[in-house]
């Protein structure tokens, strides 16, 4: 653990342990908190963790991870609890068992809910693993790492602090390239456009790592015909961190971002790029968090690519993708985010060759990166080893493409490849698509 959060640990009082356990309680619904009674120790989650798969030890099991937390409940919130803790195996939260929740849900998971899914009794893991996160944020226990990749959304209207100048030349430096390559001068990549049918946002890794990214999807809604824009000021970033802090006052200062853009540009559909936790974040938690609903609708642009092509907006040759690719599915994206098919049919189109991961779509294994642990450096070598298990999936493919519609997946991919030598070029769906267009001739591009 890190000096700074082992300091923290150290200066905890009664007043802010006491304060967590508010937080903590003030969060759980009573059905959230009636399955922290349910575990029947079958010890079947075991195994769908990516983490235990890695490192078969007793901390990896999420039913485990999920005893902590149940403790703390007994202890604080259970007439047993209260009177008989060494019956019910209630345990009051102190500092050690601070420091074990630091270490559970922050430290051995990613939020993935694959145990979920395969526990005997639907235990919602990650509803209750959010909760005790929320309540160690109360008491300044969130990895330091991760809450500055929060406080750079607030403070500067996107995660990696990019001012608005660096924005707008990046766009117009790749709308040049988009020129170049389209052959088409009046290819555009439109920023603040009044009225835009569409408000595309992206992940900030692309405006700083990943141009071709947004190029490919630009790309794409140039050969649509797509009236479109960025945003200039806050609002083109999508992704939200706070989704991983669960501080939800935060996170609906950075989504309202996203909403305050529509209504400034009038737009009439939200376009997420591709990021799982993205997509998450503004199509369900949004209007949680902003506690209404949405007046406009959100798509990923993986669903807007399915809707070109069956409308025939767009045309694709898979020969321009002729070797073997393999999808991988972002949790937050296709687990919990509910897109699953639009990029596969996406995909079956534009390549010539889709080879499966097994287990893939919602039984999928998390690539490790997710939760927010591409964040927290503390646990950089323990990320690594619990991407084991999708190293080994990507590898029994045999494809040497690794398609990933997540910005945040993709960096934990490159780094399993080279920790694994994997050998796999790693691209966006829209990249692919992107090289199987048949272009329309520049007259016919224009909206
Ligand atoms: S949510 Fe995912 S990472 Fe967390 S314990 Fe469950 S399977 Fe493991
Ligand atoms: S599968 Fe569910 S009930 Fe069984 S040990 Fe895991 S969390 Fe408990």
């Amino acid at each position: 653990m890190s000096v700074e959060l082992e300091a923290q640990l150290e200066s905890l009082t009664e007043e802010s342990l006491a304060k967590g356990l508010e937080v903590f309680r003030h969060h759980l619904k009573d059905a959230e908190a009636g399955f922290l009674n349910a575990c029947v120790r079958c010890g079947l989650c075991a195994d769908s963790c990516h983490y235990h798969r890695a490192e078969p030890t007793l901390e990896n099991v999420p039913g485990r991870k999920l005893d902590h937390i149940t403790a703390v409940f007994k202890a604080h919130f259970t007439t047993m609890g209260r009177l008989a803790p060494g019956l019910v195996g209630a345990k009051r939260l102190d500092r050690d068992m601070a420091r074990a929740w630091v270490d559970a849900v922050f430290g051995r998971c990613s939020l993935c809910g694959r145990c979920s899914i395969n526990c005997t009794i639907g235990i919602p893991m990650p509803t209750l693993f959010r909760a005790a996160r929320r309540a160690l944020g109360a008491m300044g226990l969130v990895p330091e790492d991760l809450q500055a990749t929060v406080d750079n959304s607030l403070r500067h209207g996107n995660n990696m602090a990019i001012e608005r100048e660096e924005w707008v030349e990046t766009v117009e430096w790749i709308e040049e390239e988009l020129q170049a390559e389209t052959g088409d001068p009046l290819a555009r990549i439109p920023l603040d456009k009044q009225g835009a049918r569409c408000l595309f946002t992206v992940n900030p890794r692309e405006a700083k790592f990943f141009p071709l990214s947004l190029q490919a999807s630009a790309k794409v809604f140039w050969a649509a015909g797509e009236d479109w824009t960025l945003a200039s000021d806050a609002g083109w970033d999508l992704t939200n961190y706070a989704l991983f802090t669960c501080e939800d006052d935060q996170a609906a200062a950075i989504v309202k971002n996203l909403t305050d853009a529509m209504t400034r540009l009038g737009c009439e559909v939200l376009v997420i790029g591709e990021c799982g936790h993205g997509y998450q974040s503004a199509r369900w938690m949004g209007p949680e968090w902003l506690k209404r609903a949405f007046p406009f609708p959100v798509v990923s642009i993986l669903e807007l690519m399915d809707q070109y092509l069956d409308a025939g907006r767009i045309e694709v040759d898979p020969t321009k993708n002729p070797h073997p690719v393999t999808l991988h599915d972002p949790c937050n994206l296709v687990r919990h985010g509910g897109i699953s098919e639009p990029q596969r049919r996406v995909l079956r189109r534009a390549v010539a060759n889709l080879v499966e991961m097994a287990p893939h779509g919602v039984e999928n294994y998390c690539c490790g990166g997710g939760g927010g642990q591409l964040a927290m450096s503390r646990y950089r070598n323990r990320r690594l080893k619990a991407g084991r298990m999708k190293a080994e999936q990507i590898r029994a493919t045999g494809a040497k493409m690794v398609a990933a519609p997540c910005h945040n997946c993709i960096d934990q991919l490159g780094e399993l490849n080279k920790e694994y030598q994997l050998k796999v070029h790693i691209k966006t769906v829209a990249e692919l698509v992107a090289a199987a267009l048949v272009t329309p001739t520049p007259a016919e591009a224009q909206p």
